[in-house]
């Protein structure tokens, strides 16, 4: 068995798409990678965690816990995740929290980078609602997947508050207090609008500042093929672990820059269709 840290403040994994049609991107996670991942977890002892019972250990941590514990975590809420993630979770025992972009739900991905050949669905409220009566959770990615940094005072907070209260109102007020900030990207004003806008919780990228509105999360990419993901392991593989996922963070940003460029140059040629930016 493969040693894995014992936390003082449980880790955040962050999975986005698991399984599905190939992707160009680095986000995607084979299936059996999934499986292979969470059953070592749960073999191991490893126990998941509510977002209420990760607020309590945020605000109150304690390194007195019978069995290591992580809360589980999924970006964009692809419609593939009730098809290859939810059931084997339920299987295990296991929770997760889904954070949504919610202008997208029920819709096609037409916010993100073309990766795959035909566009990809995002879960459907009925499906939310079915997996939230199974103890499976959803908060905020969001409105529209906007960086969040890049946007005024105003538009940053439109794009918190809409989502919240769009959570609130579907799902109840357990949906409405974290949200996952699109690509990780925060600082202090963020979080300053985010507390504002009701938000008990904001999950950033690797690095979190102590704030439980700037808390870090371990990504987990396509080159992550072993039992434990890198970043929960201890010693040097996990030191690894979480400096490649740290870079592959940083990565993302210039590939944001690049979309720029290459818009600006078709806005230059000609009329330009969409450019939208990708996700980490
Ligand atoms: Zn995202």
């Amino acid at each position: 068995m493969e040693e894995v840290l014992a936390p003082f403040r449980p880790p955040v994994l962050c999975y986005h798409r698991v399984g599905g049609p190939l992707e160009l991107g680095i986000t995607r996670v084979a299936r059996s990678t999934f499986v292979r991942q969470m059953t070592t977890l749960a073999r191991a002892g490893w126990r998941t965690l509510t977002l209420a019972e990760f607020s309590q250990r945020v605000t109150h941590p304690t390194s007195r816990i019978p069995h290591p514990e992580l809360l589980l975590t999924f970006d964009d809420g692809y419609a593939s995740l009730a098809e290859h993630v939810y059931p084997v979770l339920a299987d295990m025992g296991f929770t997760a929290t889904t954070f949504l972009i919610t202008d997208y739900v029920g819709r096609l991905n037409t916010w993100d980078v073309r990766y795959t050949w035909d566009r990809l669905v995002h879960l459907d409220w009925d499906t939310i609602g079915r997996w939230q009566e199974r103890g499976f959770e959803f908060a905020s990615h969001s409105a529209s997947h906007a960086r969040l940094t890049w946007l005024s005072d105003a538009d940053a907070a439109a794009e918190l508050e809409r989502s919240r209260e769009t959570l609130r109102h579907r799902l109840g007020p357990q949906a409405a207090r974290a949200v996952a900030y699109p690509f990780g990207a925060r600082d202090e004003r963020i979080e300053r609008l985010a507390r504002a806008a009701g938000y008990e919780l904001g999950f950033g990228g690797v690095q979190g500042n102590g704030s439980p509105l700037a808390l870090a999360r371990l990504p987990v990419y396509v080159w992550e093929v072993g039992r434990i993901p890198m970043a929960l392991r201890g010693g040097t593989s996990g030191a690894i672990g979480r400096f490649v996922a740290h870079a592959a963070n940083r990565c993302a940003v210039g590939t944001s820059v690049m979309r720029g460029v290459r818009s600006w140059v078709s806005d230059v040629r000609g009329p330009r269709t969409q450019h939208p930016t990708p996700d980490t």
